[in-house]
């Protein structure tokens, strides 16, 4: 199978043989592979990223990888075979693509890498969120409301480089009050695969290992944070211990506005989605998009556009609404 696909990547990068000059600039071929689809967030990044390049008038070939870096890779070598003219890309583990990214660069295809960075690999542009920010506002929002106490960091998925952005995030607001002797840091995990029942699990052993004597649980993201706040639940501890997260999943936002969890934060995903698009195809067209930042990929400084997170709790949940995220009939509120 394997000698298959690469006997069918090598002819189209024969059939590729002139690069660039063979892309179709007016109607671009994308590869959109993204690591699980099966989460809320991820779906809605397709959709609206699928609708803004259409309007461009690109195709777009999405492939969901189901949170298996074997079936990734795969799908990346079919997406080469099909002859995209660029690969936009949101890994699953940021450390195993370099092999087919080098043959989607043998056949000139662009590499974007979406929302989360791969390492060590010749990629073209990077696109995301500004990870350390989110991560400051999830340890400043719980530490409004737990300014003293111990601390749980549940961290994200060890495999992907966003959860260690967020730590570092983190970590700037938090130390800082360890130094002082404000709060305690009584214990940090990564999540598997950003896994609810994972988190769950993790949590339940914390609140047993500390005698419920939790005061904040600092959540990487929304998905984790349900988790959680399962555990905290079971001990009657739900809306008394602090929890952060990330993304506005909708149970998360409903969450926030029955108190079970202080924190989340908006990323507005039509914005990465729509901007990701037009990069994609600007790349394809030898245009240049316009950046704002680099980062540092273990192979290059890699051209990167940042977009800004907002930290939402139920002060300002309004904002899921005037922004078109969420319906109120959706939210349950008036
Ligand atoms: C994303 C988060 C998401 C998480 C799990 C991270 O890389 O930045 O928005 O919740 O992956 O899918």
């Amino acid at each position: 199978m394997k000698k298959l696909l690469s006997a069918a990547a090598i002819a189209v990068m024969m059939a590729c043989a002139g690069g660039n000059a063979m892309a179709d600039a007016k109607n671009p071929k994308i590869g959109f592979s993204i690591d699980d689809l099966r989460l809320e967030r991820w779906a809605r990044d397709r959709d609206y990223f699928v609708a803004a390049a259409e309007q461009q008038g690109a195709k777009v070939f999405v492939q969901s990888a189901d949170a298996s870096e074997q079936r990734q890779i795969a799908q990346i070598e079919n997406l080469i075979s099909r002859g995209v003219d660029v690969l936009v890309i949101v890994p699953f583990n940021a450390t195993v693509l370099n092999n087919a990214i080098r043959e989607a660069k043998k056949a000139k295809i662009k590499v974007v890498s979406y929302d989360r960075l791969i390492l060590n690999a010749d990629i073209d542009a990077y696109i995301s969120f500004d990870n350390k920010m989110v991560g400051e506002m999830q340890a400043q929002g719980v530490v409004a409301v737990k300014p003293k106490g111990n601390f749980y960091l549940l961290g994200g998925a060890p495999t992907d480089n966003n959860a260690k952005m967020l730590r570092e995030g983190q970590l700037k607001v938090l130390q800082p009050l360890v130094d002082k002797g404000d709060i305690k840091i009584v214990g940090k995990q990564w999540v598997k695969d950003w896994s609810p029942s994972e988190a769950m699990s993790i949590i339940e052993n914390a609140l047993t290992a500390n005698g419920n004597k939790i005061d904040a649980v600092v959540a990487s993201n929304d998905a984790t944070a349900g988790g959680a706040i399962q555990a905290l639940a079971a001990q009657k501890l739900d809306g008394k211990v602090a929890v952060s997260g990330q993304d506005s999943d909708l149970a998360a936002v409903k969450r926030v506005l029955a108190g079970s969890q202080t924190m989340t934060v908006y990323k507005p995903l039509k914005l990465i989605a729509s901007e990701a698009a037009r990069l994609s195809i600007q790349l394809v067209r030898g245009e240049k998009p316009a950046y704002n930042s680099q980062y540092q990929n273990g192979f290059k400084q890699v051209d990167t556009l940042l977009l800004k997170p907002t930290a939402l709790t139920k002060a300002n949940i309004d904002l899921v609404v005037t922004d078109g995220f969420y319906t109120k009939a959706q939210l349950g509120i008036k």
